[in-house]
């Protein structure tokens, strides 16, 4: 069983449609592949409709912008109820901040030179309705001015850029009790990656455990080094923490990783299954 926990299609910063997406798990060998759109569940009802044909299961899933102190980490909800009020509310909270800052971001990015022309950010954003700093790296590879995704954020958009806008995101506390409440899992992304492990220590993710029920960390991802995966797959262990695995795909021929890149042990998948049936959530699969 090859289960892939964490991918993104084109409603969000992906480049593959849902049923793209989920043609490509099954050519990438997959059984099961969570469809996880930054902040919207937008994708799920082509995703699902793709997966009989396709022979693979679509776990429904999200990745929502939550941050402590300051600091972006993202969360992971899996077998949400894509209809419930509370968490959809935070979604398009969360998604009118994404949509808010993108004046800013390009009023930054003319000031160093390069004016974005809105069609081709119009054409780089397509039909997602989550926008993110990747299509504006898109625009900027489009007009030229760096040659991948890669470049335009280590050169401009990274978060410590010269063309980096903060926006909302949701308290990471209250983002795992919304996902609880939707009866679903919520389990931290790459939580020490690139920028939120200073936020995330074993302590602070001992009092996630303890007090808001946190279910999980991804462990096995792109941005841990072997290092980081070795200790945070014991935190995981000391405090009774799931651990997944997953590639964070963003579809083809852009800087990340191919499905199946990293996985997550069946019995990981069953547990989910589990608290998602005990907490009345909607473990979407075909
Ligand atoms: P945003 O959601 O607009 O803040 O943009 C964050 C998204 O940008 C992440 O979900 C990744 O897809 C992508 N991203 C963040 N950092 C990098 C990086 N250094 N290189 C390439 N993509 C990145
Ligand atoms: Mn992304
Ligand atoms: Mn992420
Ligand atoms: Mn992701």
């Amino acid at each position: 069983m090859k289960i892939d926990l964490h991918a993104h299609s084109a409603v969000s910063d992906g480049t593959d449609t849902p049923a793209e997406l989920v043609v490509a798990a099954a050519a990438a060998g997959l059984d099961v592949v969570a469809l996880t759109d930054h902040d919207t569940f937008d994708g799920l009802p082509e995703a699902l409709a793709a997966s009989p044909a396709a022979g693979v299961r679509v776990l429904g899933g999200v990745e929502l912008s939550a941050e402590v102190d300051q600091v972006s980490v993202h969360l992971l909800g899996y077998g949400c109820r894509p209809d419930d009020p509370g968490l959809l509310a935070e979604l398009a909270r969360i998604r009118r901040g994404r949509d808010g800052r993108i004046p800013a971001m390009l009023a930054a990015l003319a000031g160093l030179g390069m004016p974005l022309d809105p069609a081709v950010l119009a054409a780089t954003r397509g039909s997602a309705v989550s926008i993110g700093r990747p299509h504006l790296a898109d625009a900027l590879v489009a007009q030229g001015h760096v040659a991948d995704r890669a470049e335009a954020f280590a050169t401009y958009l990274a978060d410590d850029g010269p063309a980096f806008v903060p926006r909302y995101a949701a308290d990471l506390p209250a983002a795992i009790d919304l996902i609880h409440a939707a009866g679903g899992v919520a389990v931290i992304a790459h939580p020490w990656g690139r920028v939120s492990r200073a936020v995330l220590p074993e302590p602070y993710l001992a009092a996630l455990a303890e007090r808001h029920r946190l279910d999980g960390v991804e462990v096995d991802h792109n941005d841990h080094d072997d290092q980081t995966r070795a200790d945070l797959r014991a935190v995981a262990g000391r405090l009774g923490l799931l651990a997944t695995g997953s590639s964070d795909y963003h579809g083809t021929g852009k800087t990340g990783h191919p499905l199946g890149a990293h996985t997550t042990p069946p019995e990981v998948l069953a547990e989910i299954d589990a608290r998602i049936a005990a907490a009345g959530g909607r473990a979407l699969s075909g």
